[in-house]
């Protein structure tokens, strides 16, 4: 059964011949169309996915190869494909023909895998339940009446469900590390600047970074190194080097630091999350890593702080559709003025309205030194908390959520309930950090817990070779859901 094999194991099975590239493209699909009730995806892209296999098992029979010849993957709808729908999970983009191909597509593509297809999402990356999307909520295939977690949901059930062995996730405030926790995975959000934003949907452009959804830290890093890089065309990027990043994971964890911050170990935590990071903290420390208290003293401005900056980025980014150049266009409109308003009337679902009345809110005449310019200070605050943390240890851990996958429909009457699933995740983007989740066990329900790790910035190499040793001496990473 190759979809039991990693990523990895599977790019070097198509090497090896073992197997075609065709033949796995083929099982992936299958599996896609007979787990259609998880609603993982949006599009799939079954002819072009056979032809792209076709070509890879070309260029392997010639003994050509690049770094993911022939590995089927997923995208997020978040990232625009050339000539294939990118809806970014909104009635929106519904009928969207993205003209050009995202830098990360593009990478991916160029390193030889083969895209099966778009996967589900929250509305423009709004949510942290996968239950805003157009295309209705995904459900968690370690239990189908729970939430995977979102935004990038469809990838992260996509993965879990052994649907691919890999995918593409975005994470702004949490949407790549808290649906990996959901769904058992492993997810990295790198560095703000290390993955081109190029082609991606805008949701809050200081803090969006794209990142992989995978099941070990090796497969992230395969992923990693395939999408991230510097690109010209996004004034963000930045040059550091990744070629080797999956070369050199087998690092030791003698004198290893690692920064337990205070506030991630409260009572706002579920205790078997805390039972389990707690567990996982005691393999690291057999590991030869030791543990040391730090405080992140800022860190309950997080959410605040974040829940002004995203949506006041979000108002702007998001004013692009207006009925005139993207998407949805009202048929009710009778002047310019109502075309504007009935088209993102329509067009836009209950969150993403919600976001723009608050960013517009916080940004106008007489708000903005109230809300945004003070947000923007507490943002510094939070960003010297990590810094001075990082004088006494080398990595900081703690839970990714501060529960296991909650139920669907269980948070989406309210909205600060659902904002706080991001309270250890949301000071990492703040800070333009790398943070990475990794499985550390199951809870009573039989549900993943996550663990996160936090680096220092572009220290992503350390982050996957400290996830690798643990994942090397543990065997969380390869526990299935029931029936997958
Ligand atoms: N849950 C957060 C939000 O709704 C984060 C989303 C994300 O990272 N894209 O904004």
């Amino acid at each position: 059964m190759p979809h039991r094999h990693s990523l990895t194991t599977l790019r070097d099975m198509l090497r090896q011949r073992e197997i075609s590239s065709s033949e796995l493209t083929r099982h992936f699909l299958d599996r896609i169309a007979r787990y259609d009730d998880l609603n993982a995806f949006i599009t799939v892209e079954e002819e072009t996915a056979m032809a792209s296999a076709q070509q890879a098992d070309k260029r392997l029979s010639n003994g050509e190869h690049g770094p993911l010849t022939g590995v089927p993957i997923a995208h997020k709808d978040i990232f625009c494909t050339r000539d294939i729908l990118t809806t970014c999970g909104s009635k929106m983009l519904r009928n969207f023909i993205a003209p050009y191909d995202a830098t990360v597509v593009e990478r991916l593509a160029g390193a030889g895998s083969v895209l099966t297809g778009k996967t589900n999402m929250d509305e423009f990356a709004m949510g942290s339940s996968n239950e805003t999307s157009y295309f209705g909520p995904v459900r968690n295939p370690w239990n189908r009446e729970r939430v995977p977690g979102g935004s990038s949901g469809g990838s992260a059930a996509a993965v879990a469900a052994r649907l691919v062995p890999g995918a593409t996730g975005t994470d702004t405030g949490g949407s790549i590390r808290q649906p990996a926790a959901f769904c058992g995975l492993t997810g990295l959000k790198p560095s703000y600047g290390r993955v081109s934003r190029y082609g991606m949907i805008a949701f809050a452009s200081s803090l969006d970074q794209g990142g992989p959804l995978a099941r070990s830290a090796m497969d992230a890093a395969l992923l990693l190194k395939c999408m991230a890089g510097f690109d010209r065309r996004d004034s963000t990027s930045m040059a550091h080097d990744t070629a080797d990043i999956d070369g050199t994971l087998d690092i030791n964890l003698r004198g290893l630091r690692i920064g337990l911050p205070t506030e991630f170990f409260d009572d706002s935590v579920n205790p078997t999350v805390l039972t389990r990071v707690r567990e996982a903290l005691a393999v690291f420390e057999e590991l030869g890593a030791s543990l040391v208290d730090i405080a992140l003293p800022n860190s309950r401005a997080g959410i605040p702080c974040y829940y002004v900056i995203a949506p006041a980025e979000a108002s702007s980014n998001l004013s692009r559709f207006d009925g005139v150049r993207f998407g949805h266009r009202s048929e009710q409109a009778t002047n310019l003025q109502e075309l504007y308003e009935y088209s993102r009337a329509e067009g836009f679902g209950e969150e993403v309205k919600r976001r723009i009345l608050i960013g517009t809110y916080a940004l106008s005449a007489g708000y903005y030194d109230a809300y945004y310019l003070k947000a923007q200070r507490i943002r510094r605050l939070i960003a010297q908390d990590f810094s001075k943390a990082f004088e006494q240890c080398d990595i900081i851990a703690g839970p990714t959520a501060p529960s296991s996958a909650f139920g669907l429909g269980e948070k989406t009457q309210d909205p600060v309930a659902m904002y706080l699933n991001d309270i250890f995740t949301n000071t990492v983007n703040l800070a333009g950090l790398p943070g990475l989740s990794i499985p550390t066990g199951l809870d009573d329900s039989g549900l993943p817990v996550g663990m996160q790790l936090i680096g220092q910035f572009m220290d992503e190499g350390r982050l996957l070779g400290v996830a690798h040793r643990f994942q090397q001496v543990t065997d969380w990473h390869q526990r299935a859901p029931e029936g997958f």
